[in-house]
């Protein structure tokens, strides 16, 4: 694998980066000036540069597992996501925030699993429980007929709970407040690269291509 990854390099150097090198000298000039912050999940099948079709400087990207959103909580301890968070709302003035689950999410699955009680899963049980209210909320809808409908459903609802955490965030609810600051979530789906947004006035998920900008 390694090999293809040396292989894809010098391809997308000879072929791809030429595009690409213009913009990037501007943004070594100038920083970076990227107007989207995307939250996505770590699974190797979410590819935001590739089915959003973005270029270099586009997106601020901030990958976890699960696509979670931990609450504003100031510690000593090191918080890599609300880092991100900060980092991209409060210096890079990005202009909105773009929280996208996925479909057949490992994280969101593993909700309704028991994990074993082991130090090498210790982060991973603590990091799943960002997703409990999600797993409660779809508990209560009780009107799957099938397991895949309730994980969707599980999913969606964790976007939904995710995008309410980041309003615990002091500047994403400054930003907000000052019209400069807009969220959106929304779900990719990898079996046809189709994305739904949720739409709050109807409280659910419309096809993108219907949202209104
Ligand atoms: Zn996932």
């Amino acid at each position: 694998m390694i090999k293809n990854l040396i292989k894809g390099n010098r391809l997308f150097k000879k072929y791809e980066f030429p595009n690409f090198q213009k913009d990037m000298e501007e943004s070594i000039k100038h920083g970076q000036k990227p107007e989207i912050l995307f939250i996505g999940c770590s699974d190797s099948r979410v590819t935001p540069d590739l089915f959003l079709n973005t270029k270099p400087g586009d997106m601020f990207i901030l990958r976890n597992v699960g696509n979670f959103v931990p609450k504003y909580k100031h510690d000593e301890d090191f918080h890599g996501s609300a880092a991100a968070i900060e980092y991209a709302v409060s210096v890079l003035k990005i202009k909105d925030i773009i929280v996208c689950g996925h479909s057949h999410c490992g994280a969101c699955e593993s909700l309704y699993q028991e994990l074993p009680d082991t130090e090498d899963l210790v982060h991973i049980k603590t990091w799943l429980k960002l997703g409990e209210k999600a797993k409660s909320d779809t508990l209560k809808e009780k009107k799957f007929t099938t397991q895949s409908e309730m994980y969707r459903e599980t999913e969606k609802n964790s976007i939904k709970h995710q995008l309410e955490n980041l309003l615990s965030y002091p500047g994403v609810l400054k930003a907000i407040k000052n019209n400069e600051l807009t969220l959106h979530g929304w779900h990719y789906s990898i079996e046809d690269a189709g994305i739904s947004y949720y739409n709050k006035e109807k409280d659910k998920f419309c096809p993108l291509e219907e949202l209104q900008i």
